[in-house]
């Protein structure tokens, strides 16, 4: 592979400092698109879409004659989360932070964009999509539902996500699932107030809401594959003492590593609140918040993603359990072949969205590596 000069690198590192220096969170990454078009101003896309699902954008590289469509995406947004560590490049932005690596994985694709620039595909087409809102698990499913994305629409997708905890440049694999599934839900019971004299005048949800808090988390057993029930937050009427309560809700995170099994722990809460709500004679109603798709790996790109690290020499594991975390990247596994694989920041490195996580900037180059060596690989292929 052809080697990069340190003036090139200097340059990516400069812009991954600037992305750090001014974050900005789901569904406000303008100024961010707007230094991205900057940057490829002068790359000579042979397309470029602007506000697509939001704040995205996509560039598209053409190729000679007729091919595959790659898609190779990366993350707009920071976190709502304060920049903990001192640096020359310290977030600008008080209560905000690319505290996720988001940052990291933008600059890497502008500097895929920079070799694609210099060197057009053979064959086929190649888009760099830079998706908003990735922490939320809004931004794929925006992409995805804007009629544009229909002239982008891939033959097979990449993404990467650095991953603290191991080894610097290693990468991370799986066959199948990478990354659990997930929703937030909300179950809002309402019954009727009464004076705190007369409970019997009211309908009280206190009860129901105990034995869902009881009941939910058994619920993961009764799923096949791995699923968790993960109750976070609760709330009962009011402080009113002469008030007896009259509304509840409960919050909760399902997960799952199979989108099946998801479905059907949702559907299994659903049967049971309702079955407690009516019992109780309580109305019942659910909110679903950041949903995120599972992120399931093809199978047929495993071993060119496995080529890619090789001829880069650099060390593979094969992770034995998927993440538990999710990834709205998910999303690209129901409509296409995709695959996301991680990018060892290192072993000590502080944990994604720890207030001194800080991307390292020695990634660029491998991650820049690795996704232009997938891209060769799959041209040589045609
Ligand atoms: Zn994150
Ligand atoms: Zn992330």
């Amino acid at each position: 592979m052809e080697k990069f000069t340190s003036s090139t690198m200097n340059h990516l590192i400069q812009l991954r400092h600037t992305l750090h220096q001014f974050p900005e969170i789901a569904q406000e990454e303008h100024n961010t698109a707007q230094k991205i078009m900057e940057f490829f101003a002068s790359l000579g896309a042979d397309r470029t879409i602007q506000n697509l699902g939001g704040t995205g954008l996509a560039f598209v590289f053409k190729g000679k004659k007729a091919g595959k469509r790659l898609l190779f995406r990366c993350e707009l947004d920071a976190l709502p989360i304060e920049d903990l560590k001192p640096s020359d490049h310290q977030s600008q932005i008080p209560g905000k932070g690319h505290l996720c690596g988001h940052d990291g994985h933008m600059t890497i694709i502008c500097g895929l964009g920079e070799k694609l620039s210099q060197n057009r595909p053979e064959s086929g087409e190649v888009v760099l999509l830079f998706q908003p809102a990735e922490e939320t698990g809004d931004g794929a499913k925006a992409i995805l539902e804007d009629p544009r994305f229909e002239e982008i629409r891939p033959d097979a997708a990449f993404a990467l996500h650095n991953l603290p905890g191991y080894p610097l440049h290693q990468v991370v694999m799986r066959k199948g699932t990478f990354a659990a599934g997930s929703t937030g839900m909300t179950i809002s019971l309402t019954g009727k107030t009464s004076h705190s004299a007369h409970p019997e005048a009211g309908i009280n949800p206190a009860q129901a809401l105990a034995s869902l808090m009881q009941k939910l988390p058994e619920l993961p057993k009764e799923v096949s594959g791995f699923a968790l029930l993960t109750l976070i937050h609760a709330e009962l009427g009011s402080l009113a003492f002469g008030t007896s309560a009259g509304r509840a809700s409960l919050s909760m995170t399902l997960r799952a590593y199979d989108q099946n099994d998801l479905e059907k722990l949702i559907d299994l809460v659903k049967e049971k609140a309702t079955l407690v709500a009516e019992k109780a004679g309580l109305k019942i109603d659910f909110g679903f918040v950041e949903s995120f798709a599972v992120s399931k790996n093809d199978p047929e790109l495993y071993p060119i993603v496995e080529n890619a690290a090789r001829n880069l020499g650099l060390s593979i594991i094969e992770k034995p359990e998927p993440f538990r975390w999710s990834e709205d990247f998910g999303l690209f596994s129901q409509i296409c072949p995709s695959f996301l694989f991680g990018l060892g920041a290192g072993e000590d490195c502080p944990q994604l969205h720890e207030g001194t996580y800080d991307f390292p900037d020695e990634l660029i180059k491998t991650g820049v590596g690795m996704f232009v060596e997938i891209w060769r690989l799959i041209q040589k292929e045609e």
